[in-house]
């Protein structure tokens, strides 16, 4: 049997709050390890509001940090692998894994921060070229290539999924290899001195613990401050909205806007949206239409001259779990709180990176050390110590 780190005793219940698509990932690496109880509890199991519902569920290749480039190349080959990783009874998942790329589009002033990223991608075996314009034409005629300077465009290992049927599908291992999912709300986390004792819920019930996870996606601020300790983690509303095209955009990849709108096919329609550069914390879920007539459908129409006759088809709003600090994801102990464990803070690259996530969260809290991948640059720890590490491409 497995030993469980210092922080988590042999034997002991690891309580996980929150059963989204990295809660449950977490519950998964942790069963199949073995060696400890894992309890899930999860306020809304419907997952009507929750971000893993909402998603965009695309998953890129095209990072600016080493870290983030090998979340994905395990999460891609996980994802192509999905059969043997998340087969239960015989039930395989099915994940509608397409992968047509991404390209990214760059002004002359964005070329040199292409570039940059082009170099650091490189250096870790991503498969993507540099196109000028010309080039970008002759592959993708119904692009119009009006102040681009250069795009950047994925190879391999870059498309979209089924997220929440990657969510399920998590849950339903975890479940298969021991994890107990509790339907209700974790209001308060019990301290002895510096380590976390025991997880109470809305209604009464107290569950004590040798480790807590706080996998609360954009509610992950709440939870910390229920430990005592603090995540930089704010709930920040992106609308997608879908639309079809009278004309067919032939091996269309996941196209990034010099405007920041970004498009994708989905089945016969196309997924659209754009992150607004300054926003404040909102739970809100009402679509901003506004931001479709004033925003995204000009970008559409004047990068793909089809799109002007587009016609919307829907619309729905989630939350991106935004980490103010530096937008990338806040791993691992608390530094004052070494068995309370952070799994928050992805800012929109948190379904492409839960089995990464999972996997490295279930090492560190049964070995007490990343031993696959080193999420170490991901470290919660880097908020109290002043150190950020960016993530320069987010979307
Ligand atoms: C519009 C949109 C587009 C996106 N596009 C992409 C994309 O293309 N690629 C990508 O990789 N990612 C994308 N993301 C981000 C991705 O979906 C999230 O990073 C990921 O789903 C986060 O999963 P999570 O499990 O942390 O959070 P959630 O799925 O929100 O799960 C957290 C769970 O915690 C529960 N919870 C919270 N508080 C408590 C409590 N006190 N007690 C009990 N339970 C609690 C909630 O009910 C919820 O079910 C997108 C997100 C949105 C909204």
């Amino acid at each position: 049997m497995t030993m469980c780190a210092p922080s988590a005793p042999p034997g002991a219940d690891v309580v996980i709050i929150g059963g989204g698509v990295i809660g449950s990932a977490i519950a998964t690496f942790l069963g199949r390890e073995g060696g400890c109880r894992v309890t899930v509890v999860e306020r809304d199991p419907t997952y009507a509001t929750a971000s893993s519902s909402l998603s965009g569920s695309s998953i890129r290749q095209q990072f600016s940090t080493g870290v983030n480039i090998a979340l994905s190349q395990y999460g891609i080959s996980f994802l192509r692998d999905a059969a043997s990783h998340l087969t239960v009874d015989g039930d395989t998942p099915a994940l509608a894994l397409r992968e047509p790329g991404y390209l990214y589009l760059a002004t002359a002033a964005g070329l040199p921060v292409l570039e940059t990223n082009h170099a650091v991608q490189r250096r870790h075996g991503v498969a993507v070229a540099l196109l000028g314009p010309a080039e970008l034409g002759e592959r993708f005629p119904w692009l119009s290539t009006e102040g681009v300077a250069g795009g950047s465009l994925g190879l391999d290992g870059e498309g979209w999924f089924d997220g929440p049927a990657l969510m399920q599908a998590f849950r339903r291992k975890a479940r298969s290899l021991g994890a107990a999912y509790i339907h209700g709300e974790a209001v308060a986390v019990e301290r002895e001195g510096a380590r976390v004792s025991a997880v109470r819920l809305a209604d009464g019930s107290r569950i004590a613990c040798g480790a807590v996870v706080n996998a609360a996606g954009p509610r992950a601020r709440a939870v910390a401050a229920m430990a005592g300790v603090h995540v930089p983690v704010e709930a920040r509303k992106r609308c997608v909205f879908i639309v079809a095209c009278p004309d067919a955009l032939p091996g269309c990849p996941l196209v990034v806007d010099t405007s920041g709108v970004w498009f994708r096919p989905e089945g016969n329609r196309f997924l659209a949206g754009w992150s607004p550069p300054e926003d404040a914390e909102d739970f809100g879920l009402e679509v901003d239409h506004g931001v479709f007539d004033d925003v995204i459908w000009p970008a559409l129409a004047a990068r793909v001259p089809a799109f002007e006759r587009l016609r919307g088809h829907g619309a729905w709003a989630g939350h991106y779990e935004y980490n103010t600090f530096d937008q990338n994801a806040l791993l691992g102990p608390h530094p004052e709180l070494p068995n309370f464990y952070a799994a928050n803070g992805f800012s929109g690259h948190g379904m492409q990176q839960s089995p990464g996530v999972g996997r490295g969260m279930a090492e560190m809290i049964l070995h007490g050390e990343y031993r696959t991948l080193d999420l170490s640059d991901l470290d919660v720890g880097r908020v109290a110590a002043g150190r950020p590490f960016r993530e320069l491409n987010v979307i």
